[in-house]
């Protein structure tokens, strides 16, 4: 066709630089989480370890999550039917609201479907509704919430990644008629570095600021009930609107936000992304809410989850192997090179039976290629073992620095 030639230009600068992006073919067998096979491109089957996945907790995998959903879609069907407002709304939509709520210690949530869209749907909708709003954006914020703001046409301001320092001087430096919305996130997902919280809460209290926290990389895995990092912190009832996914540690799909009736409210009344969509199937809001259960009662996963993280670390100490210390479950291997990064993940996958995805330009910034790392409670310790041996083996073969402290 005359116009691949256009899509083939870019798509070869890509593979020149090394960030061109390869799929891997997986199939996950429930109940076997980690493990997965891996079909190879000349059709070969072949099991793998996932070390890479966001299912942090194997919920995804969990006989009460798959249940609920297995019986839901037998007894209600597949689809919802329609869009919240149009004959969607089903019972298990308005039970999993309940539930997010609880677990925010908030008065509503609302889902959307995916946590993506409901970063994009709520701050576009807030940024452009609110009158005279500025959007505060840390520097390390998610595409989905720099989407966002960017649909809204509202004056965004960006501050250094979890400086307050920064934020305070910022916030002090707009008009007094300002609406101001300070948006950030909890875990990082990238660098697995966590935000001073309540001293954001505190600059933002200061300046009659609301606050909006992405908690997609932290709720099921930290609070004594799985509620986040703010949960853990005794900072719920601070933060204006907290935002979060079922996809990752909840193991199933979909997205929402939790604060009070009203901002859920205004959100599900002038929300593109909320309004003019299908709903979440009843199956998944129906697992997700087994999940939520289950992950509010049980420590058990968030417990194991964080005694896997230090013995992957601890080995990488062993043998000088350096990580990006940090206070959460993601662990970073920087290998600041797109081309060796690809290399070193094939390898893994190849003579190890180890995925780890090569994460490169534009998930992080150019040069700070890395390979990172999710251990969970169903991590075996000969799995982590296992992962420290190849990355040893590696590390000797590839000639990559080692940590020097
Ligand atoms: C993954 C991610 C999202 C999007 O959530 P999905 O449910 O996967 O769409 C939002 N924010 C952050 C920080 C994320 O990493």
């Amino acid at each position: 066709m005359p116009f691949d030639r256009l899509f083939r230009d870019q798509l070869d600068t890509l593979k020149a630089e090394g960030n061109y992006r390869y799929f891997a073919d997986l199939t996950r067998r429930c109940g076997a989480h980690p493990r997965a096979t891996n079909t190879t491109e000349d059709g070969v089957a072949r099991e793998v370890t996932v070390w890479c996945s966001n299912d942090y907790l194997g919920m995804g995998h969990h006989p009460d999550v798959v249940a609920a959903m297995a019986r839901t879609a037998q007894t209600c069907g597949t689809g919802a039917g329609g869009t919240r407002n149009i004959s969607g709304t089903q019972h298990q939509h308005l039970e999993l609201e309940a539930e997010l709520a609880d677990l925010h210690g908030k008065a509503a949530a609302l889902i959307f479907s995916s946590g993506y869209v409901s970063n994009w749907a709520t701050l576009s909708t807030l940024g452009s509704r609110l009158p005279n709003a500025v959007i505060l954006s840390d520097a390390g914020n998610h595409a989905s919430m720099i989407e966002g703001i960017r649909h809204s046409k509202a004056r965004k301001v960006i501050w250094a990644h979890n400086d307050v320092a920064d934020l305070e001087r910022k916030l002090a430096a707009l008009p007094a008629n300002a609406t101001k919305i300070v948006a950030f996130e909890s875990v990082y997902s990238m660098d697995g570095d966590i935000a001073p919280i309540e001293a954001i809460c505190d600059v933002a209290e200061t300046y009659g600021a609301m606050t909006y926290l992405d908690e997609v990389h932290a709720v099921g895995m930290y609070g004594p009930r799985g509620g986040g990092v703010a949960e853990e912190r005794g900072l719920m009832d601070r933060v204006t609107v907290i935002e979060g996914t079922l996809g990752k540690a909840f193991g199933v799909m979909g997205g929402y936000i939790a604060g009070s009736a009203e901002v859920c409210d205004f959100i599900r009344s002038f929300a593109s992304g909320f309004i003019f969509t299908t709903a979440l199937p009843p199956a998944i809001a129906a697992a997700a809410t087994a999940s939520i259960r289950h992950l509010k009662e049980s420590r058990a996963e968030r417990d194991l989850q964080k005694r896997q993280v230090a013995r992957l670390r601890a080995g990488l100490d062993r043998h000088g192997i350096p990580h990006m210390a940090n206070d959460s479950h993601i662990v970073p291997v920087l290998i600041k090179d797109p081309v060796k990064t690809r290399m070193l993940s094939d390898y893994l996958m190849d003579e190890w039976g180890i995925y780890v995805q090569p994460i490169n330009y534009p998930t992080v910034p150019k040069g700070t290629e890395r390979l990172r790392f999710t251990p969970g409670p169903a991590h075996s310790d000969a799995d982590i073992d296992h992962l420290v041996d190849a990355l040893n083996v590696l590390w000797k073969q590839c000639a990559v620095a080692r940590a020097t402290a």
